[in-house]
């Protein structure tokens, strides 16, 4: 049976308003990701009937929230093949990174080498710039090809007996790019590294098994995956996050304190101190189960359609460039107009109710890459439509007739 875009977009109360008059057609979600009504309903709910701070308390409440966070753990750890114990929970993917920068950091000298790519967002390179200024470390960029592919051979030739780390993204945000996870896992490892995949977006467009993939730490965004902001996860190797240091001090992280001595709690708890994203991490649980009852495969050739679509329709526009073909890509297609600046493309495609991004994309050295300051971005999802796609490349032929 065909995937019914139309019956999940009533799942999502957001997706029926309008901006400026126009039925909104929202294709930001590579940015974030709209919310339906069954993670809305699960944080209402826990806010309305049972709720309180975790893990400290003896009363019914307490136990009760304690049981959904600890759930929320679960049903992460079994979205992508871990144990509960190998999952952190950050306030994003950002803090999962650099939770792991700065404890793999601090046993780094001057001279180690950390491989990242061209292709990172800010949030996987600007970590490991911090060990460049403090430690000294040597960051080493793998090259993007003119179509948006990692260079292997690059790659393989950066990989040496100084390289401590691979830290490199499993979907491009900007060029839809799909890195073969298990290949370049395999490949760091033979050079005696450590791994790190930022999954942000691939784990919104298919299944991640982080077993197969092998990699040591793998991080993504809950707000990107239907669930709320303020959550993020660190999927960690048990061995390897035992072996790294608490990130921050406070409560729920430590053993025993006194006076003159600390111990700290084993992971995962030792990652977590203070009071937890407890709604957040209930609110990202819905969101799995949710994504759970869905056909992963239908969704994806869903998604695949949509950008097919625009990216024929578009074919012929002698006017736009597009940044990023890399075979099997995902559904992102970044852009410029000639003669038009990415933000006030964006801007006219709002007074059409058409939301995209526009700017760096938090990926400067990849703009500097492709030689443009900056590109506007249209991202698929799940709830989008083909009559959507339509009023897209409608509303930018319509849109670049100002600058032509
Ligand atoms: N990595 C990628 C590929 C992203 O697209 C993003 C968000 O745009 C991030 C990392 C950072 O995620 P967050 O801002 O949720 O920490």
């Amino acid at each position: 049976m065909a995937f019914d875009a139309e019956a999940i977009r009533k799942q999502f109360p957001i997706l029926s308003r309008q901006v400026h008059g126009k039925p909104l057609v929202y294709l930001d979600s590579a940015a974030s990701a709209q919310k339906p009504r069954a993670v809305i309903e699960a944080m209402t709910h826990a806010m309305e009937y049972s709720y309180a701070n975790v893990h400290r308390g003896l009363h019914t409440l307490a136990n009760e929230t304690t049981d959904a966070y600890e759930a929320a753990r679960r049903k992460v750890a079994a979205f992508i093949g871990a144990d509960e114990g190998e999952i952190v929970f950050t306030k994003g993917a950002t803090e999962a990174v650099n939770l792991v920068a700065a404890g793999i950091g601090a046993g780094l000298r001057a001279g180690d080498e950390i491989v990242i790519s061209e292709m990172e967002h800010h949030a996987n390179i600007v970590p490991w710039h911090f060990l460049r200024e403090h430690k000294g470390v040597v960051l080493k960029w793998v090259r993007v090809t003119d179509d948006g592919v990692l260079d292997l051979d690059h790659f393989q030739s950066l990989l040496g007996p100084r390289t401590r780390v691979v830290a490199l993204t499993h979907m491009s945000n900007v060029l839809g790019t799909i890195n073969d996870g298990k290949a370049l896992a395999r490949m760091a490892h033979e050079a005696g590294a450590l791994v790190l995949f930022d999954g942000c977006q691939a784990i919104v467009h298919r299944p991640v098994d982080v077993k197969d993939i092998d990699a040591e730490f793998y991080v993504f965004s809950g707000h990107k995956l239907y669930g709320p902001t303020g959550i993020g996860i660190l999927y960690g190797k048990a061995g390897e996050l035992a072996k790294l240091p608490p990130y921050q001090g406070g409560g729920e992280m430590i053993g025993i304190v006194s006076q003159d001595e600390i111990t700290y709690a084993d992971p995962p708890h030792r990652f977590e101190a203070g009071t937890p994203p407890i709604l957040e991490a209930i609110g990202l649980g819905a969101a799995i189960d949710w994504i759970s009852g869905l056909d992963r495969q239908a969704v994806a050739e869903h998604e695949h359609a949509l950008y097919a679509r625009v990216r024929e329709r578009l074919n012929g526009a002698n006017w736009l460039r597009v940044i990023g073909e890399a075979p099997g890509k995902g559904a992102i297609l970044s852009f410029t107009v000639d003669g038009a600046h990415a933000h006030d493309v964006a801007q006219i495609l709002d007074r059409y109710g058409v939301a995209v991004r526009a700017g760096t994309h938090c990926a400067e050295p990849l703009m500097r890459r492709f030689g443009v300051t900056s590109s506007a971005r249209a991202s698929f999802a799940l709830y989008n439509t083909q009559e959507e796609a339509d009023v897209f490349v409608d509303a930018l032929t319509k849109a670049q007739a100002f600058f032509a």
